[in-house]
């Protein structure tokens, strides 16, 4: 998973867009940067592994100079954890220049990197995203929007977009809306970004979403908007609401705080756990649907669960090891709260199990008496292929253990998940118009032809 920040027309553009990365960063830690270009149409490109708060030195955020600026910070899901692979990327074309900070995951990039590699096209990283930049340097038309649109035409999947073309800023979203791209204007500057908690800390007001197939082209004449592909059937990510964006954000054109607290309301209707004494979050994901389930249920709602906001990097690491250490250094219970307590645990996923294992046994420890956990999604029985960092089928706990084996691996006297109706009718704006593919199986496009190799990164 990717978040994406990009200004038009701010003389701190780069400024703005390192504060619009820094509340992106739930969206991806792995690697970040900024590209800028100024006013005689130079550009410049900083990236760095890890945090934003880390990687900018003065000395880089001086040399991205101008009033335009696209940033990105980087979970890898296609493409390996490398400086290569870090984002924007940013190509030296014919007379000029592209810029391109991509979240999302093309389904069809394998064969999009074949065919450009069988005309001599060069790589330098394993990212789908690149190949887009090699697609738009080739592409011809008689504005950018339109060399982007033809770029576009043929490439499947998910995708959000911050271009630039010389000094051209293009924002577009794919067909089917799978991720949520929101624009702002700051005084006379636009903004745009993948949530709008990026418009906030810059001061930005929201205008409107970049709408499913469109493509919003900003120059010194203003903005244009190009309907580039037709719209297909939309299928915004749920799971967006559900764990991914941030709950001071709206995406998709509703509060994440809402829909949470509604998909926390929505489990206790249908998982109650009426001789408990107190519910608490996983914290931080899960706080408003726990908050969601207390109110609902009218159980307490505790703090039990102490997180450490200071566990560095390392134990974000997409490796085994790294999760499994994670849950120690990262949690820690309230003994107070938790002894002797018949307790409701809410978390608004379970993807491998680890985590919640790991947590179960703490919470065991500090005294606990009964342990109730309740999940505020659909059990993740299979990966996705748009963007989100779900594992192999193999890996995702709920699809190789029935619910009872499950209740007894993590260790739990009773375990609730959400319903898949349940979970979509609770989204402010659902039911419709959601890809649910990671929940029930069912894939609103044609699977990769290649998943694993895209998955793995390994597009060669
Ligand atoms: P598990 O028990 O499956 O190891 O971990 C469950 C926890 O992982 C939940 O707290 C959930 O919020 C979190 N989670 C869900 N999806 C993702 C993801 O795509 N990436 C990361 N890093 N964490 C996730
Ligand atoms: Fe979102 Fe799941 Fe669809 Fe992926 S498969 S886009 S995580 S709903
Ligand atoms: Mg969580």
């Amino acid at each position: 998973m990717c978040g994406i920040f990009g200004v038009y027309g701010h003389p701190n553009a780069a400024a703005l867009t390192q504060l619009g990365l820094y509340s992106l960063q739930h969206r991806g830690q792995e690697s970040a940067g900024i590209v800028a270009v100024d006013d005689t149409g130079v550009a410049s490109l900083r990236r760095t592994m890890g945090l934003v708060s880390e990687g900018f030195a003065d000395d880089d955020m001086r040399a991205l100079n101008g009033p335009i600026a696209v940033g990105h910070t980087r979970y890898s899901t296609a493409g390996a954890s490398a400086i290569e692979n870090a984002q924007p990327i940013l190509a030296r074309v014919r007379r000029g220049h592209i810029a391109l900070a991509h979240n999302g995951n093309l389904t069809n990039a394998v064969e999009l990197r074949r065919d450009l590699e069988d005309t001599g096209a060069i790589f330098t990283s394993s990212m789908d995203s690149e190949a887009i930049v090699h697609r738009i340097a080739r592409s011809t038309g008689a504005t950018p929007e339109e060399r982007l649109a033809n770029a576009l035409a043929g490439v499947e999947g998910a995708y959000c977009l911050l271009v630039v073309i010389d000094e051209t800023f293009l924002a577009a979203r794919d067909p089917h809306g799978w991720r949520p791209l929101a624009l702002g204007k700051l005084g006379d500057a636009w903004v745009a970004t993948s949530e709008t908690c990026g418009l906030d800390i810059v001061g930005a007001s929201f205008v409107r979403d970049v709408a499913p197939g469109e493509i919003v082209a900003i120059d010194r004449q203003g903005l244009r908007s190009m309907q580039a592909i037709a719209p297909e059937p939309l299928n915004r990510c749920v799971f967006e609401h559900v764990y991914f964006a941030r709950p001071d954000s709206k995406v998709f054109g509703a509060s994440v705080d809402r829909a949470r607290r509604s998909l926390g309301r929505q489990l206790a209707r249908e998982c109650p756990a009426p001789d408990a004494d107190l519910v608490f979050a996983v914290p931080d994901s899960s706080n408003s649907a726990a908050l969601g389930y207390a109110e609902e249920s009218g159980l307490p709602f505790e703090f039990a669960l102490i997180r450490n906001h200071y566990v560095g990097r390392t134990f974000i690491q997409p490796t085994q090891a790294g999760r499994d250490a994670k849950v120690k250094v990262k949690y820690n219970p309230v003994r107070e709260v938790i002894e002797g307590k018949s307790v409701v645990m809410i978390d608004d996923s379970i993807v491998r199990g680890t985590t919640t294992r790991g947590l179960v046994s703490l919470v065991r420890a500090a005294g606990a008496r009964e342990v109730h956990m309740r999940v505020s999604s659909a059990p993740i029985i299979s990966p996705c292929y748009y963007g989100i960092d779900t594992p192999r089928r193999e890996e995702l706990i709920a699809a190789s253990l029935g619910p009872d084996e499950l209740a007894r691996h993590l260790g739990v006297d009773t375990l609730g998940y959400l319903s898949l109706d349940g979970m979509l009718g609770a989204v402010p704006t659902g039911p419709d118009g959601y890809c649910h593919a990671c929940f029930s199986g069912r894939y609103p496009t044609a699977l990769p032809n290649e998943p694993e190799l895209l998955r793995a990164g390994a597009l060669r």
